[in-house]
């Protein structure tokens, strides 16, 4: 057998990432444009060409990476299908309230713009029954994804599979994050119920479902603060002085529903990269504008030294998350909003409460996304993949506060154990605004010292392991 040149294999690899990557960008953007160079089913990666790609990481040719990229690709292609047809299920599933419409996929922007506590109660029966219809689609996509890992590619299981891709092993991040959510318990309670009795004055955080949460964390009821002061052009025009904008190859794309998901799609590291949001209405969309060009932020200071694969192919989002997370809580800081909005904003008194609303906030998601992972990580361990329902209801509850159904359960599922990674940037996020905030005041994102600091960061540390990121950076600033 003749074999493969790496630089070819590399090349191809490429080409199959960046096709996919531009195929989202199309999805998400709605407008379905595809790169005409894409449509080539020559470029499929096929079992035996991830068998190939397998030897000649052994025998030293290719880096590990290279494998990761192909199998990423190959279980792509392998449960395209069946995820075609849970997307058109769903399309069409919708519930029913007060003889209002609601399509499955907009339940959650209509939770954030629904301040009427009985109709959520009559949405959660509506979705129940929803998820219990769709759950077979979600399940059978799982059930594909796991017998890919296992049969086709050879592994134990996908906890297994998981595991070769992580810098830490993920029991030791399963135990970090139980004392982390145990620490933190008591205090959260009491902050949530009392955001929750200023909001609904009478309610208490026993009866309350995640639908509820979604209403709260959508801050929605906030939106007049900002006295239509919040504009896109605002904050872009900010992060073009970051150096981060058109000029470096950020393509904004900003349409569809305030609300809407928004998505930072990298189709070249670091010149290609693809912004999607919705128009800005109030907070939310504000905040996620910020989130998504962190980041671009985090993509376009990659530098082009680092070999291919470290630069196009990350085996964990938690440094770029870190950085999302950081403009993202940068967005809603009081100094910030005094600064970006000017003197004449409205609502200053009302900017302490959002500032401190806002930090809750973002504990509210860190423990969701610890629970998400202690739950994905018991049940992937046990292969217990449609047995888990009744502990994810179990510890959603007990550490957000917030009931929610069994049979949601499969719906809040993320592979890759990217709930980790979510749960590692938030945590990481919010030390690393404390300590520039520290070191350099609470106007830090106007100092070019401080800046430089995070970039040099981006430039220098690893992007595959937020742990070994987070303590070199920390030293760099303190160094100062
Ligand atoms: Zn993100």
């Amino acid at each position: 057998m003749v074999k493969p040149d790496p630089a070819q294999v590399r090349e191809r690899l490429l080409k199959g990432l960046r096709c996919q990557r531009m195929r989202d960008v199309g999805l998400f953007t709605g407008d379905g444009e595809s790169d005409p160079d894409c449509n080539s089913h020559g470029e499929e990666v096929t079992a035996n060409f991830v068998q190939n790609i397998k030897g000649m990481v052994e025998d030293g040719s290719l880096g590990p990476k290279a494998l990761f990229m192909a199998e990423d690709l190959f279980i792509r292609q392998q449960i395209e299908s069946l995820q075609a047809m849970f997307s058109q299920w769903m399309a069409r599933a919708a519930a029913q309230v007060d003889g209002e419409n609601i399509p499955f996929k907009e339940i959650i922007i209509w939770c954030q713009n629904c301040h009427d506590w009985e109709k959520r109660r009559a949405l959660r029966i509506e979705a129940r029954a929803l998820c219990r219809f769709l759950a077979p689609f979600s399940h059978a996509t799982w059930q594909a994804l796991m017998s890919v890992v296992k049969e086709i590619l050879g592994y134990e299981d996908y906890l297994e599979f998981c595991q070769k891709r992580r810098s830490t092993p993920l029991e030791k991040e399963y135990k970090r994050c139980q004392s982390i959510l145990e620490e933190g318990r008591d205090q959260y309670f009491s902050e949530v119920e009392s955001w929750l009795k200023r909001v609904y004055p009478g309610k208490s955080l026993e009866e309350t479902t995640r639908f509820d949460a979604i209403y709260l964390l959508g801050m929605r009821y906030l939106d007049h603060l900002a006295g239509g002061g919040l504009r896109g052009d605002l904050a872009l025009k900010f992060f073009e002085s970051l150096g981060v904008g058109t000029g470096r190859g950020v393509q904004i794309h900003m349409d569809g529903t305030p609300g809407r998901q928004t998505y930072c799609v990298p189709v070249k590291v670091p010149g290609e990269i693809h912004v999607i949001v919705g128009p800005i209405r109030g907070w939310l969309d504000w905040e996620a504008l910020f989130h998504e060009m962190g980041h671009a932020f985090s993509f376009l200071h990659t530098d082009l030294r680092r070999p291919v694969e470290e630069r196009e192919f990350l085996t964990s989002g938690a440094v770029s998350e870190t950085i999302a997370f950081l403009f993202q809580r940068l967005s809603l800081r009081r100094e910030f909003l005094l600064y970006i909005l000017g003197p004449g904003a409205d609502g200053l008194v009302g900017f302490e409460e959002l500032e401190q609303i806002h930090a809750l906030k973002f504990e509210v998601l860190k423990r969701r996304y610890g629970a998400k992972f202690l739950i994905e990580y018991e049940n992937f361990s046990k292969e217990r993949i449609s047995k888990g329902q009744e502990l994810y209801a179990d510890i959603m509850h007990r550490e957000t506060g917030f009931s929610y159904d069994p049979e949601t359960y499969l719906f809040d599922l993320m592979p890759d154990f990217y709930s980790l990674d979510y749960f590692n940037a938030f945590v990481a996020s919010k030390i690393l605004l404390k300590r520039l905030e520290q070191n350099y005041g609470p106007r830090w994102f106007l100092n070019p010292a401080a800046l430089d600091h995070i970039r040099t960061c981006l430039t220098n540390e690893s992007l595959d392991d937020v742990h070994g990121f987070m303590k070199q950076c920390l030293n760099r600033i303190k160094a100062h």
